[in-house]
């Protein structure tokens, strides 16, 4: 009885807090405060080299905590933070997190690897994206090497400023990577216009690419593109050793998936890999 009573409470609890993320007036009131209740961090997620195992970089993705909330997902919140505008001061709290961290583990003789942030579609299209970074990146005296910048497709087709601020970001020794590639408006002219560095092949065509043959079509050929572009290619969502294997021989250079290691905090990454 104790226990039936108990799950019913569970359930109220589940579906009212389910009711509170699906009210996006409501949770844009949250995530409006967000920054300033320090709710906001930055997991970090290894990206391997497949022919040496070592990590070359990480990725920073978000995580949102809200004390009545729980943990909300980026799937749930980046699209809202995009809608509203409230991303491009939660993109300038991960340019501002990112670099300091970087700063951190710099401090500690940790600098071989980079760390790869999130840059959405809205924060691209403002001028002064180049400025927030540069800035960040003078505050904490960091080697621009070690940032890259991830943008998805669909930033770089929205805006004309798109060149001009991919070369600045060059310039600035920052260097760039296509995420979720092949799922936006796949224009191929702009990996011959813009100084792409690294392409990242979305999951979706990772999950089964060792049993489906359209998906291991897709993904044979994005990794020759790249390659043949000079571009490094990278595979996201990769959870077990047969991705792991089609990827190796596909030529593939690195992979990023819960095979590794998921997202995790900074102070984890540190105990776990940067020994
Ligand atoms: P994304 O940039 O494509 O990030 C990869 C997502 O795949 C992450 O989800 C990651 O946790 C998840 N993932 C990693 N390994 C595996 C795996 O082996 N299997 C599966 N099924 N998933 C895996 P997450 O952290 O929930 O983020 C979702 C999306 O939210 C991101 O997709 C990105 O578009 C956005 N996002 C996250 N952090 C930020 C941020 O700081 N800024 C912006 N603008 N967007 C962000
Ligand atoms: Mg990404
Ligand atoms: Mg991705
Ligand atoms: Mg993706």
């Amino acid at each position: 009885r104790v226990k039936e009573k108990g799950k019913a409470h569970f359930q109220f609890y589940r579906s009212d807090m389910n009711s509170i993320i699906n009210n996006v007036v409501e949770l844009e009131t949250y995530l409006r405060k967000a920054i300033e209740r320090n709710e906001l961090t930055l997991y970090y997620q290894p990206q391997v080299d497949l022919l040496t195992m070592k990590i070359k970089s990480y990725e920073a993705l978000l995580r949102w905590k809200n004390q009545e909330l729980g943990h909300i997902s980026p799937a749930d919140f980046i699209p809202l933070a995009e809608d509203t505008g409230l991303i491009i001061p939660i993109g300038n709290w991960v340019i501002e997190t990112a670099c300091k961290q970087i700063k951190e583990w710099a401090t500690k003789g940790k600098t071989d690897f980079k760390i790869a942030i999130n840059i959405s579609p809205k924060q691209f299209q403002q001028h002064r994206l180049l400025l927030i970074i540069r800035t960040a990146i003078e505050k904490y005296r960091i080697d621009p090497k070690l940032l890259e910048i991830e943008i998805t497709e669909g930033a770089m087709q929205d805006t004309k400023d798109t060149a001009p601020i991919l070369s600045g970001l060059k310039e600035l020794g920052v260097s760039i990577s296509v995420d979720d590639f092949g799922t936006g408006y796949s224009s191929l002219n702009y990996l011959k216009q813009f100084p792409i560095d690294v392409l990242k092949i979305d999951k979706s065509f990772v999950k089964d690419v060792h049993s489906n043959e359209k998906d291991a079509a897709i993904t044979t050929t994005i990794i020759h593109l790249g390659r043949s572009l000079g571009m490094e290619v990278i595979a996201e969502g990769v959870e077990n050793a047969e991705q792991e294997k089609f990827l190796l021989n596909a030529n593939c250079q690195k992979a990023q998936g819960f095979l590794y290691s998921k997202p995790l905090p900074a102070e984890e990454i540190e105990k776990k890999f940067m020994k």
